[in-house]
């Protein structure tokens, strides 16, 4: 390092507190800002890189963004857990789809599933306290872990993504505080079952560690399943920081409406953060979201029924599509992910793979590094996007493999 640079980086360091500086960016977002970079340099690019769903804002969600419009004080400011109506309407939610009871008080609206995570980990970490994340994960879990100064172990998964209790007990140890677990699973589509719940509960009660849930696919699940929230096992509602949101389930990402579920002491410690960080949640929003969920229940419940008959379908074809080319996967039994394993006639780690297929064939992907360091074999597709999509997607994949390598054809 020259002195200059060193300089700098001294600077650097003395300006920035010592927490920021080993965080990442969320790798899922700066990948994606270059992949739209290109897009609006005028690149022909199919995006399947991003977990945004393509369906556009149905017409209740429109008509009940006229309601809120129209209603009084939807620019005041509002109540931190969120308003009345919002609570109300996922409290209903957690009813009606999941058979759950959790009152307004043990509700509180976030600015998306994120936020949620970030206000949970920071009611419950202490510095130096040791949080378990399960590998492959989706990225922001361990940045934001590192930034309440908690240190993430993460610990990988068994072959077909299905949870290991045994390797779970093995990242154990006296500073053990939460573990982090999401199913339907973000990159690899697993549904946790029955008995890999139990188990985690188990251990959490044996060893007295709070459990966020990010449940944000729990709707999106396949093959005629059923979700199933830890939450309800024996003696966990009031362990468990249940996590969901609106992006992945309503196709309103941008509007930025998600929420957590726990105990009231869990919420109204969330809601001393919340309430010196941002107040509270877009209230004109949460109108919306009470409008949408209390006042077209029927056309609410049909939208989240067929776009799941939707995601089905197209992981049906995708998985067709993948398969043909010989490119091994666990086929997901849940959200809108594929997790793929790159070709080993490529020799090619993901980024270099992704990077590969985004500049020569136009197709964006997301790297399985990711997700885990022990991911570097894997790159992950979104089916957010349209069947068509994903047609060509397919299409242009196949030719980059002919071309890529000779041992590929
Ligand atoms: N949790 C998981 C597993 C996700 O995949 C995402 C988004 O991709 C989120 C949380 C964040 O959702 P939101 O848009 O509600 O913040």
């Amino acid at each position: 390092m020259g002195y200059h640079e060193m300089y700098n980086s001294y600077i650097m360091s003395m300006r920035f507190s010592g927490k920021i500086l080993p965080l990442e960016e969320s790798l899922l977002n700066r990948w994606d800002s270059s992949v739209k970079y290109k897009i609006a340099q005028g690149g022909d690019i199919l995006q399947f890189n991003l977990g945004q769903p393509d369906f556009a804002c149905p017409d209740f969600v429109k008509s009940a963004v006229e309601t809120a419009n129209a209603r009084e004080k939807n620019n005041f400011y509002n109540h931190t857990n969120g308003t009345e109506g919002a609570r109300e309407a996922v409290s209903w939610l957690r009813k009606e789809m999941f058979n759950q009871s959790y009152t307004k008080e043990e509700i509180i609206i976030t600015n998306g599933a994120k936020e949620a995570i970030f206000l949970a980990l920071a009611a419950i970490l202490d510095s130096g306290d040791e949080t378990i994340v399960i590998a492959p994960y989706w990225p922001t879990y361990v940045e934001a872990v590192k930034f309440f100064g908690g240190k993430p172990v993460v610990i990988d998964i068994k072959k077909d993504f299905h949870l290991d209790i045994e390797a779970i007990g093995g990242a154990l140890s006296e500073k053990t505080k939460a573990i982090i677990i999401n199913s339907p699973n973000n990159p690899s589509g697993a549904i946790y079952g029955r008995d890999e719940l139990s188990g985690i509960a188990k251990f959490a009660i044996e060893h007295d560690l709070v459990v966020i849930s990010d449940e944000v696919y729990g709707s999106t699940v396949f093959d005629g399943k059923k979700h199933v929230s830890i939450a309800d096992f024996p003696d966990m509602k009031n362990r468990v920081v249940l996590v969901d949101g609106f992006s992945k389930m309503l196709s309103m990402a941008g509007y930025r409406l998600g929420y957590a579920a726990s105990s009231k002491e869990t919420i109204n410690n969330m809601i001393k953060i919340k309430s010196n960080m941002n107040g509270n949640t877009n209230s004109f929003f949460q109108i919306v979201l009470e409008e949408v969920l209390l006042n077209h229940p029927g056309e609410f419940l049909k939208f989240v029924k067929n776009t799941a008959a939707d995601y089905e379908a197209r992981r049906d074809f995708l998985s067709k599509g993948l398969s043909a080319m010989d490119i091994r996967f666990v086929r997901p039994e849940g959200t809108f992910y594929v997790f793929a394993e790159i070709p080993g006639c490529l020799n090619m780690k993901s980024v270099e793979f992704a990077n590969a297929l985004l500049n020569k064939a136009g197709v964006a992907v997301a790297p399985g590094v990711f997700f885990g360091d022990s991911f570097d074999g894997y790159f992950r597709i979104s089916f957010g996007a349209s069947v068509k999509s994903l047609e060509g997607g397919i299409l242009r994949m196949k030719k980059f493999l002919l071309s890529a390598d000779k041992f590929c054809r």
